[in-house]
């Protein structure tokens, strides 16, 4: 992988350490993975002595610290949205794995355990200036529940843009201002996830940072702006450019079974099913550099189709477990990591 080259997918995959269950009830078991970060590869173990190898762009231990898997997953992800460039970190795994973790930890009490999110906006507040520039931030919980219908996903047809008539933009200024919001996000989840009775997250959380710089000078006009056009006309000044952070907190990838599940649960399931399926294919179709990228097929892809392909960046990073009980999700987030890359 290289990290030089945008509208490709840089893939990290990420190993929590075991939690005192595991470490009791499977301490005669070896860990279903082995990994070698510094040649950037995973051994997935299929028995006691077979085993499957996978590189990826970066892998990430046990033992990585937050401010590690920051800076190698969404820093420069960030960097670019700062640039004027659309970016985009999206978390797929096992319910349990350490999604939420990884991208949603607020670290309030203890600022080394802050997560992607918290440390992405730091970066952007530190950067942005409150006289010239905005910075507006959205966060977007239920887009899979078919009982709510006011999430609705516009897109202009001249620009491309896509935005999100039934969420709130809420301006922000200082860290309190986030902090509040993403706090305020994660009670309604974890609302939402008691009232369907269930540990797993049913649901995308999705944070939207929409930054608006302004620019002097016509040289530096919004790249994005650009690429879409074939010829350049030079703009007036002073230019403002605008682009979006977009990070994503997947819903469990584990298969979620028919059995068991009934009315809203199913449909649920469903959707579930059918948006990370949907965002499979995308991001393949981005790695074998295909004209088509099908963000038609769901809400998910459609909310992320100006984060594919083009001058935007993404980053994916996949989240596994250690558990030989879990081994066939750890193998099946593997693939996933593996077939974006
Ligand atoms: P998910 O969002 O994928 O369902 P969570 O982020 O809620 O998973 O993580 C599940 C549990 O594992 C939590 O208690 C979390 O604190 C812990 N955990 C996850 N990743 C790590 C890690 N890298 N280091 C330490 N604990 C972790
Ligand atoms: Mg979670």
């Amino acid at each position: 992988g290289d990290d030089g080259v945008p509208g490709r997918v840089r893939v990290a995959v990420r190993l929590r350490p075991r939690n005192a269950e595991e470490l009791v009830a499977d301490a005669d078991f070896a860990d279903c993975v082995e990994l070698q970060p510094e040649f950037k590869r995973l051994k997935l173990r299929k028995n006691n002595w077979d085993s499957e190898t996978y590189e990826f762009d970066e892998v990430l231990t046990e033992f990585a610290s937050q401010k590690r898997v920051y800076e190698v997953v969404a820093k420069p992800v960030v960097e670019s949205v700062l640039d004027g460039y659309n970016g985009t970190v999206m978390a797929y795994g096992q319910t349990g794995t350490g999604k939420t973790f990884t991208l949603g930890r607020l670290g309030e009490e203890d600022t080394s355990a802050r997560g992607i999110m918290v440390r992405s906006m730091e970066e952007i507040l530190a950067t942005v200036s409150p006289e010239t520039d905005s910075l507006y931030m959205e966060t977007i919980q239920d887009l899979l529940d078919p009982a709510n219908d006011n999430i609705s996903i516009v897109e202009d047809p001249k620009t491309g843009d896509v935005s999100v008539p039934g969420a709130t933009l809420v301006d922000i200024r200082d860290e309190h201002t986030f902090l509040e919001l993403l706090r305020l996000g994660e009670a309604h989840r974890i609302a939402a996830n008691t009232k369907l009775n269930t540990e797993s997250s049913r649901s995308h959380a999705i944070l939207m940072v929409h930054v608006k710089r302004s620019v002097l000078g016509s040289e530096d006009a919004n790249p994005s702006e650009m690429d879409k056009s074939s010829h350049f006309v030079k703009p007036p000044k002073p230019l403002v450019r605008k682009s979006k952070l977009v990070l994503v907190d997947l819903a469990g990838s584990e298969r979620v079974h028919k059995s068991g599940s009934e009315g809203h649960m199913l449909e649920e399931a469903k959707s579930i099913n059918l948006s990370l399926s949907a965002l499979g294919k995308c991001i393949n179709a981005l790695a074998e550099n295909s004209a088509h990228v099908p963000v038609r097929d769901s809400k998910l892809t459609r909310l992320l189709r100006d984060s594919f392909g083009g001058t935007a960046r993404t980053s994916l990073i996949v989240t596994i477990g250690p558990s030989p009980r879990h081994r066939g999700e750890t193998a099946s987030t593997i693939l996933f990591g593996q077939r974006a890359m």
